[in-house]
């Protein structure tokens, strides 16, 4: 494989498209070894269908606010690949959103999902719209609409998208009751449902949750120990709450957490009181985090600032991508930190992951660290196909087992030469190979 030349290719058929390629680039320079090795690989053309999704459904989205205003908006739906199980990822609704982010994240998913042992293929969704200070009729309009399109190309053994950015259990529950509508059929077509009407247990908390299990195995490794860490979060979104949740659990002190306006500092530690009152601040629809500096007097705001600057044993990115770039990541390994594990997808920039990987920092990517929200969405899958619902301590268990097992299929093919585990290279091949081998299995398609 000429990774060079395939890029090239690549980019002129998907000029601009920044996010996507370099998901591209990374996976690429991981596998290129055991693809040379293997040549019906190439016989089959596994790279060049790999790369292309299966099919993208772009939309328009037309609704109508409170004032009566008429808006437009983008829909998207990539469906990457289902060489081993229904396309499976969750939808975003930011104003961030194009077809390069969701296709970067649609590939993602891929790996991914692949890692979770459960059968489920890659893609992603959302659009370009705006939650924030938008009303609750407005949410609902938005999401009502968006599914008069999307509920064509769906279905619980088709696609089953859920949530990410933007989307959580209230607008799933708009989605799904406007395709319980359309179809007359109550089925599991999207995960992160509400308790009462087909969620599981666990489900919101559980790419945090899945985080810190994560964590815990990589420190383990070097026998070290959550407990009495100092760990930096950013973001305050789901997976920043369940990540600094069990991180309280487990004994560790958070000591940041973040928003678009910039960072917290909290030298008490982020209690879980704290992260209540973070949470009620999500609602009030403003996503800002300065607040948090009000009522809590000993903690400090530092305005339009990421949270890497501060001295911390474990880096926690749970914001977005390319959040933290290669000057934070010189910070971070000047001030000690000796892991840093994605909980949001692809959030360091491949300079900052050289600088970590280089300074033999234990460093994971969001493919293989954050795999537990869509594992237990996997697991939302089998609960409904049961017709059933596991108590809270079984899903955990099994998100844990899951967890556990992603790391050491991601130790088993990412240990160098001298020891090191390269997180990113082993999560690439194990979800690669099992993808790959499907793919050859089910023939030219
Ligand atoms: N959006 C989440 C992710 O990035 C969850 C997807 C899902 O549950 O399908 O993995």
């Amino acid at each position: 494989m000429d990774i060079d030349k395939l890029m090239q290719v690549l980019e002129n058929r998907n000029p601009g498209e920044r996010e996507y390629l370099q998901a591209v680039h990374e996976v690429l320079v991981s596998i290129v070894g055991v693809y040379n090795e293997n040549p019906h690989f190439q016989t089959a053309g596994i790279i060049e269908r790999l790369i292309e999704p299966d099919r993208i459904l772009t939309f328009k989205i037309p609704w109508m606010d409170d004032e009566g205003v008429v808006h437009t908006n983008r829909g998207f739906r990539v469906q990457f690949n289902n060489a081993i199980g229904p396309y499976k990822g969750g939808l975003r609704f930011h104003p961030s959103v194009n077809q390069s982010i969701l296709k970067f994240l649609g590939f993602e998913q891929i790996f991914k999902n692949a890692l979770t042992t459960l059968p489920m293929g890659g893609g992603k969704g959302g659009s370009d719209f705006q939650p924030k200070g938008k009303s609750n009729t407005e949410i609902m309009r938005f999401c009502q609409a968006f599914m008069l399109e999307l509920w064509k190309i769906i279905g619980p053994e088709i696609d089953v998208p859920a949530g990410d950015i933007g989307v959580g259990t209230r607008e799933i529950g708009y989605l799904f009751g406007m395709y319980k509508k359309l179809t007359n059929e109550f089925t599991g077509i999207l995960t992160g449902k509400g308790l009462d009407w087909g969620g599981s247990l666990i489900r919101p908390e559980a790419t945090g949750f899945g985080v810190v299990y994560f964590t815990k195995e990589m420190l383990n490794t070097r026998k070290e120990k959550i407990e009495g860490k100092r760990v930096a979060v950013s973001g305050f979104g789901n997976v920043a709450w369940g990540a600094a949740t069990k991180l309280n659990q487990l004994g560790a002190k958070v000591v940041t957490l973040s928003g678009p306006d910039g960072y917290i500092y909290d030298e008490e530690g982020v209690s879980n009181e704290k992260i209540d009152f973070m949470l009620e601040l999500r609602t009030s629809n403003e996503d800002i985090v300065e607040p948090y500096a009000h009522e809590f007097k000993n903690a400090q705001f530092i305005p339009d600032k990421h949270p890497w600057e501060v001295k911390c044993d474990i880096a926690i990115p749970c914001a977005t991508e390319n959040e933290l770039d290669i000057d934070d990541a010189n910070k971070l390994v000047k001030n000690g930190c000796i892991c840093v594990c994605e909980g949001a997808n692809m959030p360091c920039t491949p300079e900052a992951v050289e600088v970590l990987q280089n300074n033999r920092l234990l460093y994971c990517p969001g493919k293989a660290a954050n795999a537990g929200g869509v594992a237990t969405s996997g697991l939302e899958m089998t609960q409904n196909a049961m017709k059933l619902r596991w108590p809270k301590n079984e899903v955990d268990h099994r998100l844990h087992q899951i967890m556990e097992s992603i790391h050491e299929v991601c130790r088993h093919h990412g240990q160098l030469p001298d020891g090191y585990i390269d997180y990113m290279r082993g999560a690439n091949i194990a979800g690669f190979l099992k993808v790959a081998n499907a793919m050859i299995n089910q023939g030219v398609v």
